[in-house]
């Protein structure tokens, strides 16, 4: 039997140092032996979305940088080529909250945020953080306005993936929610290819920037010149993107971006 045709890349966001790209390699290898498990693409991407969140080098799960008021929240969000969505937004207290947007995504809902999705995560037992104990006693957080949020994409020679996860922009005010969360925005699936972004949220969102990566895909454009444009709509804003069509895979950002990605089969 033929082997399945598997590409994956993961990111560790705009800003983020190219020397910790064995980070990003690390996530990318942890899905590949999920989906050799024949494990759900979706939920080996959602592993590898947890080893960077662990890492505590990025700006997601342990590494998140603080709000505004010193306090850490969280927004995360997966997507399939099969109409799978999930995210949450400004959550706090919880180490994965990837796991938490992967659960949304088999619920009714989209998208849970605040208390609401802290409720969810606690109901579904997820593993709380430390990160909330030690707030404004203990870790030096940062606050300055860096991005980068963490993001994988992953073609299994089936289905495409994509998913996000980030402590969203450091200093900004509390119940910020960015690009992360929103369908299209920061991240997008379809049965042509998956997109993932870092960057300014806000300047993300108002540019639908992942669904309109995806539009160029469908329209046959390489992922090269695809990441080559979309860079192209940010001249002044951090900004970097993966993704994976069936023609192969590209990334890239306007600053240092850890990324590593790999194809098998
Ligand atoms: N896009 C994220 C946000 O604005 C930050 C990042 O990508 O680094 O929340």
């Amino acid at each position: 039997m033929k082997p399945k045709k598997i590409r994956i890349i993961a990111h560790g966001g705009a800003g983020s140092e190219n020397e910790h790209s064995d980070g990003t390699k690390k996530a990318v290898e942890t899905c590949y032996k999920e989906v050799q498990k024949s494990t759900s693409l979706i939920h080996a991407v959602s592993l590898a979305v947890c080893v960077l969140e662990d890492d505590g080098r990025y700006n997601a799960g342990s590494g998140s940088h603080a709000r505004a008021n010193g306090k850490i929240e969280h927004d995360a969000a997966i997507m399939d080529s099969e109409g799978c969505f999930g995210a949450v937004a400004a959550m706090k207290g919880f180490k994965n909250p990837i796991q938490a947007a992967k659960a949304v995504s088999k619920t009714k809902y989209r998208i849970l945020a605040g208390e609401g999705a802290a409720k969810f995560a606690q109901d579904l037992k997820l593993e709380p953080t430390h990160l909330q104990n030690i707030s404004g006693g203990g870790k030096d957080f940062s606050t300055s306005p860096t991005t980068d949020t963490v993001g994988c994409v992953a073609f299994d020679g089936t289905s495409f993936v994509a998913a996000l996860s980030t402590g969203g922009m450091a200093g900004a005010h509390y119940g910020r929610v960015g690009d992360v969360p929103i369908i299209g925005s920061g991240l997008y699936a379809g049965p042509d290819g998956a997109v993932a972004t870092t960057g300014d949220g806000e300047a993300i969102m108002m540019k639908i920037t992942a669904y309109r990566a995806y539009e160029l895909i469908q329209k046959g454009v390489s992922p090269q010149s695809i990441v080559d444009e979309v860079i192209n709509w940010f001249p002044t804003d951090a900004f970097g993107l993966i993704l994976l069509s069936h023609k192969g895979s590209a990334g890239g950002s306007n600053r240092s971006m850890a990324w590593s990605s790999r194809e098998f089969g």
